[in-house]
């Protein structure tokens, strides 16, 4: 394991060292927050993966760690406000404060307006907005007194508006006005937040909405990329990219912005 070490010219004066650097990933077991995880990692942060599924994170927690990385799988539900507090009360205990926070933790449950159960309605608010909310509140505790942070937030262009998707379009919505709202609140103490809004990523997310879909993963994929100006789809590692730009050291001058990493003009 090696210890990340990390000098901060962009550091109020005064302001305690920033080594090493501990960033917390939500639903970072899979998909395109293990990709964040493992890009993090890459660049030097002890990474907490945090994630519902414990047993796929310590899994992708231990393949960073085999790289060379420093990596630990804390299990969390991102909108049970207790939870939230153990996790992160255990990645400041064995790892340090957290200086990043990747709001990453999704589901969907999509359906026609018609046909949306209230149930589901409640389940994508509470995982995307609740837990964006609890995580970001729990986190700036610690990233306030050392006045340094980064919170990323993982939007989506179906906040533009999409099909069947009016929970998950309503919170990736909110998730815009959310980070612009945190910019302004935590700025004068060093947080910037800032969102990437993917467009069509391969990762089981999009597999099962083939499955439901009545498409192969394929056809799905195809139709994708036919519609991006790009002409292909998105990986997780796109993703991770935007988000380690936002969660470095040269963005300290950028937040309550929002990335479309969707391969075109969006927004
Ligand atoms: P994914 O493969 O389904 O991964 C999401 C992860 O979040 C899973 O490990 C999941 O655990 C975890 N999770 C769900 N509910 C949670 C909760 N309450 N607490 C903690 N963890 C929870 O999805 P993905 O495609 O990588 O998506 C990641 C993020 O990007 C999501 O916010 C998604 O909305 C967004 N996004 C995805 C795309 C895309 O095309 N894939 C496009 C735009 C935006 P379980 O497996 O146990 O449920």
């Amino acid at each position: 394991m090696t210890t990340p070490t990390h000098t901060d010219d962009t550091l109020a004066p005064g302001a305690p060292p920033l080594t090493p650097r501990v960033a917390i990933v939500t639903g970072g077991a899979q998909g395109i927050g293990a990709a964040i995880a493992r890009r993090l990692a890459a660049a030097g942060l002890a990474v907490a993966v945090l994630d519902l599924n414990v047993d796929v994170a310590e899994a992708t927690a231990a393949g960073i760690v085999a790289a060379g990385g420093t990596a630990i799988a804390v299990a969390v539900d991102v909108g049970d406000e207790a939870s939230v507090a153990a996790a992160v009360a255990t990645v400041a205990e064995r790892l340090g404060a957290p200086q990043v926070l990747v709001n990453n933790a999704g589901v969907l449950r999509d359906n026609m307006l018609f046909k949306m159960r209230a149930d589901d309605w409640d389940l994508v608010m509470n995982v995307h907005l609740r837990g964006a909310f609890l995580m970001s509140r729990a986190v700036q505790a610690h990233m306030v007194p050392t006045k340094w942070g980064r919170i990323v937030n993982i939007s989506s262009t179906s906040a533009l508006g999409n099909r069947g998707q009016a929970n998950y379009a309503a919170a990736k919505a909110g998730i815009q006005g959310f980070t612009k709202t945190l910019a302004w609140e935590l700025g004068p103490f060093g947080v910037t937040v800032n969102a990437v809004a993917p467009g069509f990523i391969a990762t089981d997310m999009t597999r099962a909405s083939a499955e439901r879909m009545g498409l192969s993963f394929d056809e799905l994929k195809a139709n994708a990329a036919a519609a991006s100006a790009v002409r292909r789809v998105g990986s997780p590692d796109d993703v991770a990219d935007a988000v380690a730009y936002f969660a470095g050291t040269g963005a300290s001058f950028v937040s309550g912005q929002v990335l479309y990493v969707a391969g075109g003009p969006h927004g």
